[in-house]
């Protein structure tokens, strides 16, 4: 509540009998040169005071201890429709910031209240309610309203987060339980049959690796995402060395992956380690979801963007494709078409968020087309690098 304390202060002295006497809506919309105004000492305490609402981001009103508007600013009418000489409560009926404001009024101490408005799409709000200046009957009470709804999305979106990890997380282990006691139980003296509990032991352990893995990446990415990377790399390079990589992948899927380069490709800034991730997870998912439909292609071409000069590559494959209303949400973390068919070819479903968050960090952008029955097109796009 900085703004609202910082707001108190500044206006501290201020009473409902002084703005209300001096003027009140005297110069109502003039333009006024503030700081000169000022500095001569004929911009009224009511202008300063309008002034420094209307430049607040925040809704906010002023009150009297009759519950009556003073004064709001342009958000505060908008998500209140409060209106000036008139009651709230008229135009703004909810009870907890409504009885604050009487508390308030009756020299209560200051009272933060949260609420949500459910129309025209449910808003999260947070309302600060202080008095200023002078005792009843001549204080006067701030109302801030701060729209938390952003805030609040965001803390939903990481307790949703932690409850997918911990189910991804728990799925595995939960088998991993089973088999063992299954082998120190009825299979005690079953080796043929500890020998393939043994395998399926093992494949989930991988599955809980390359989670924790993919976890530790993110986090990883996202602390630095605010942090332009100074490398440069060659993303052609990069290329060849992904499919080297991943060649028993390709060898057993029975495929080819082609790398066409179109014409001459400058370099890129960025971080060569994370452009490799981001190109293996594409390539992967390539394989892994399209690899029956045939080769894989990796295409680059440079290009133009308004930003400037840029580097497109594209990993295309000819598999089932995947359907339009998916295509938004695919970068999303834990985000499947179909979590089981993931599951069973050793997705944990946060490659593509991987790939988002790295693109962001580059200032960069990924670009998905797709057709059930067509295939699947992802595209990353990159500054070049400046070449002095
Ligand atoms: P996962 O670990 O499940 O592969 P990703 O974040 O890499 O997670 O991808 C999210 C989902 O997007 C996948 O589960 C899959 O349904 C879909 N997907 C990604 N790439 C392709 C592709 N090339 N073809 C078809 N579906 C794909």
């Amino acid at each position: 509540m900085d703004a609202a304390a910082t707001l108190v202060v500044a206006l501290a002295g201020v009473t409902a009998a002084g703005l209300l006497g001096f003027g009140w809506g005297r110069r109502r919309g003039a333009r006024l040169d503030t700081s000169q105004a000022a500095a001569r000492g004929d911009l009224s305490t009511l202008d300063l005071v309008r002034q420094a609402l209307a430049a607040l981001p925040d809704a906010c009103l002023l009150v009297d201890t009759t519950g009556r508007v003073v004064m709001r600013n342009q958000a505060a009418g908008d998500l209140t429709g409060a209106v000036e000489g008139k009651p709230l409560v008229a135009t703004f009926r909810v009870p907890a910031v409504i009885q604050a404001i009487e508390r308030v009024a009756q020299a209560g101490p200051p009272e933060d209240i949260g609420f949500t408005l459910p129309v025209p799409v449910e808003r999260t709000i947070e309302a600060h309610v202080a008095a200023l200046g002078a005792a009843a009957p001549e204080a006067l009470v701030l109302v801030l309203l701060r729209d938390m709804t952003a805030i609040a999305r965001v803390e939903r979106m990481r307790a949703d987060f932690v409850a997918n990890a911990s189910h991804e997380l728990r799925t595995p282990l939960t088998s991993l339980a089973g088999f063992i006691e299954t082998i120190r139980g009825p299979a005690r003296d079953d080796p043929e049959a500890q020998a393939r509990f043994l395998e399926i032991m093992q494949t989930q352990a991988d599955r809980m690796r390359r989670l924790i893995d993919d976890l530790l990446s993110l986090s990883r990415i996202e602390l630095n995402e605010h942090v332009l990377p100074l490398g440069t790399a060659d993303l052609a390079a990069i290329a060849r060395d992904v499919v080297d990589a991943v060649q028993p992948q390709i060898a057993r899927a029975g495929i080819r992956v082609p790398i066409e380069v179109e014409g001459t490709v400058p370099p890129v800034a960025g971080e060569r380690d994370e452009l490799i991730q981001v190109v293996q997870n594409l390539l992967d998912n390539a394989i892994k979801y399209g690899g029956d439909g045939g080769d894989v292609t990796i295409r680059l071409t440079s290009g133009q963007d308004p930003s400037g000069p840029v580097v497109r590559l594209a990993v295309a494959d000819k598999g089932p494709g995947i359907a339009r209303e998916h295509l938004p949400r695919l970068t999303e973390r834990f985000y499947r078409v179909d979590a089981k068919a993931s599951r069973e070819r050793g997705g944990t479903g946060l490659g593509l968020a991987i790939v988002k968050h790295i693109l962001n960090r580059h200032r960069g952008r990924l670009e998905i087309e797709s057709e059930p029955g067509q295939g699947s097109r992802f595209t990353i796009v990159l500054r070049a690098r400046a070449t002095s």
